[in-house]
């Protein structure tokens, strides 16, 4: 990780620092990070990192982008930014995955120069055979109604590939641009992230060409394409802010004293933060052991259990880790940092996005019953 870290720092670490600045107040206020610096840290070639050199890319494969994604979130402190680019990635990466040129050439280059940010639109507050999202035949096209209940990104996005209910017992799959006649943007409220720009989509009778929609039919696979790489990117981003909850512990405790003596000399604060390492060590051991699987080609593209496995344990474990600090530092933690509370906040989100952890328990439980993993 020192070369990745390096590197980063090198490339991209001016840029983080900017947009770190006012992320405490940002968060406080409600804000979405500025636009603008989605648009420079593809300038500086962040976007198209792991995607091949034959369509603009780095071509460093989705093990180099995980652990460059894992210590942008560390060293940031808008930990939305690395969050909402890697949505941008993870829909640039399913579409070039289908091999269609046009999609190559009117999304993923200009989701590489930044001329454009992707996010995803699937959720409603509904299970996925009845949601209240359409898209109904118009001619070659179709016209797409409903409404999606909380987009990572949202307020500060382009293009929404969107997942709407077609023919019966069938999803379709489409993109969405934010200036298309009937889109409506209305900031979400939620329990954290609150610079990541989320939001509400509306698609009140939104017309939709041909070109648009890239399947009527299998859109509940296609979801599952997208999701399966997300986690991975989920579990770097978890990693990311892992440490650096780990380091910020760590930098608290080594000045704190209480009855005379450095806290960190007792041995019950000095095995928290033992703890704490141990946690952040697994968790990415495990992310990383799938970015590498990932890179070699080793997953499953629709389901992979060990990639589901990593987003759970991140997950699990980084709320595990709040509850770990909350004990090590006090009081200092629940009032004297405001750094934990968004901690807290954000990595609660972690729990059902990309999948419940339950629903992903269940699956996995259920290859282990067929002797399938
Ligand atoms: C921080 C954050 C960011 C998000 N970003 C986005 C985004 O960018 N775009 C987007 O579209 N969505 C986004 N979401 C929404 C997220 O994808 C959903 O919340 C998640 O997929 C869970 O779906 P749900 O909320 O409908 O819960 P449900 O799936 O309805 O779960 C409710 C409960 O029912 C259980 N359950 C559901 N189905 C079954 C079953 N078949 N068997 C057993 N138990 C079941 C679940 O385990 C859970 O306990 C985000 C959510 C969060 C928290």
């Amino acid at each position: 990780m020192e070369a990745v870290g390096e590197f980063v720092q090198q490339r991209w670490g001016e840029l983080l620092d900017e947009v770190g600045a006012g992320a405490a107040e940002r968060y406080a206020a409600g804000e979405a990070f500025p636009r603008k610096y989605l648009i420079q840290a593809a300038q500086k070639s962040l976007h198209g990192l792991a995607l091949p050199r034959e369509i603009g890319g780095e071509g460093m494969g989705s093990n180099v982008w995980g652990r460059v994604l894992e210590e942008m979130t560390f060293r940031c402190d808008e930990s939305a930014f690395s969050l909402v680019v890697s949505m941008t990635t993870s829909i640039a990466f399913t579409l070039y995955q289908s091999g269609d040129a046009r999609l190559i050439d009117n999304y993923v280059r200009p989701f590489m120069s930044g001329e454009l940010a992707a996010t995803l639109a699937f959720t409603e507050d509904a299970d996925f055979w009845s949601w209240g999202t359409t898209l109904t035949r118009d001619g070659d096209g179709g016209v797409l109604s409903g409404r999606k209940s909380y987009v990572t990104g949202g307020l500060i996005s382009d293009v929404f590939l969107t997942y709407a209910a077609a023919e019966p017992g069938r999803l379709a799959a489409c993109l969405v641009h934010r200036d298309d006649p009937g889109v409506r943007l209305i900031p979400a409220e939620g329990m954290g992230f609150q610079s990541a720009g989320m939001a509400v989509l509306e698609f009140i009778d939104v017309e939709l060409g041909p070109e648009r929609i890239l399947t009527w039919t299998d859109g509940l696979d296609h979801s599952q394409l997208y999701l399966n790489e997300r986690r991975s990117m989920q579990a770097s981003w978890t990693v990311g802010r892992m440490r650096g909850l780990v380091a910020r512990c760590a930098a608290r405790l080594r000045t704190t004293t209480r009855q005379g003596q450095p806290v960190l000399d007792y041995a019950n604060v000095a095995g928290a933060l033992g703890r704490m390492h141990m946690l952040t060590d697994v968790a990415q051991t495990m992310t990383h052991d799938v970015l590498d699987r990932q890179a070699r080609g080793e997953t499953d593209l629709v389901y992979d259990a060990k990639i589901s496995a990593a987003k759970h344990f991140s997950a699990e474990q980084a709320m595990n880790l709040a509850h770990q600090a909350l004990r090590a530092l006090g009081g200092h933690a629940y009032y004297g940092d405001e750094y934990y509370g968004r901690y807290v906040r954000d990595c609660a989100g972690l729990i059902p996005a990309g999948g419940t952890q339950d629903s992903l328990e269940i699956t996995i439980g259920a290859l282990v019953a067929k002797n399938l993993l």
